[in-house]
């Protein structure tokens, strides 16, 4: 699947795709997730990122298939919960 992107109105720059790791907190136990591996599309120009919806949606669907509550800090790699093998932590 190859798409063009075009940054915001008025940047020069095209978000390229790149993988990040982002953190989300637990409300309200506090705990920490921390996801590695998400598909973005971040512009070089401005350093503005893109998140795609399918991303987006998958994102949310990991949440909510984890056990509640998080404890403390857990790492989990995201693309790895949508291939055949389960996930390792
Ligand atoms: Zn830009």
């Amino acid at each position: 699947m190859v798409k063009l992107l075009s940054c915001t109105h008025g940047c020069p720059g095209q978000p390229q795709p790149v993988r990040v790791t982002r953190s989300f907190r637990h409300q309200p136990s506090h705990a920490e997730l921390v996801v590695h591996g998400i598909p973005v599309n971040v512009c070089a120009a401005c350093g503005q990122s893109f998140v795609e919806e399918e991303t987006a949606l998958q994102l949310q669907a990991l949440l909510q298939s984890l056990p509640s509550p998080w404890q403390g800090k857990t790492h989990v790699e995201f693309g790895a919960c949508f291939e055949d093998k389960p996930a390792r932590l």
